[in-house]
């Protein structure tokens, strides 16, 4: 990374595009994270003309994890389109996300999204198994994840839902 980049970052002009970025968003646009969000590009124009189409929030884990499989040629980019390459880039930190972070762990069964997200199948989604665990009728209809996430369940539903794509 070239210093004008690292003085860039440094810069109050990205500063101030970071935290209205983050301002707009809830968490990490992959796993849902709160906590430790950082601001992607999709996209380097000329570094003082960023558009907010280009950021990405993610949490420093999927951030990182991002970096690492970009470096190892994962995955691929045939576009600049910015929705082109984040679905790109979503889909491969999904399909390897196990690698990213240890198996987590429910608090007082209380269903988070990451934890939906470690247990999927290797293509990052879920199948008739998991739907059956959670209670959530197959096709799963739009919204079953914010219906779920949050909310408790029990230790067998749980059970059930991390043996559903063994
Ligand atoms: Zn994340
Ligand atoms: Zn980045």
């Amino acid at each position: 990374m070239g210093t004008e980049y690292q003085k860039y970052l440094e810069s109050p002009h990205w500063k101030q595009t970071r935290s209205k970025k983050r301002g707009r968003t809830r968490g990490c646009g992959i796993c849902g994270a709160a906590e430790s969000l950082d601001v992607h590009h999709m996209n380097y124009r000329e570094l003082f003309d960023v558009e907010m189409s280009d950021l990405r929030v993610l949490c420093r884990t999927c951030h990182r994890f991002a970096h690492v499989l970009h470096r190892r040629g994962a995955f691929r980019f045939t576009s600049t389109d910015h929705n082109h390459r984040w679905a790109v880039l979503k889909a491969a930190v999904k399909a390897n996300f196990r690698e990213s972070r240890p198996r987590p762990v429910l608090m007082d069964c209380i269903v988070t999204r990451e934890w939906l997200m470690w247990f999927a199948t290797p293509n990052g989604g879920w199948n008739a198994q998991h739907m059956i665990a959670l209670g959530v009728t197959w096709p799963p209809p739009k919204g079953w994840i914010s219906g779920r996430v949050g909310k408790p369940i029990s230790q067998s539903m749980a059970a059930a839902f991390e043996a559903a794509a063994c």
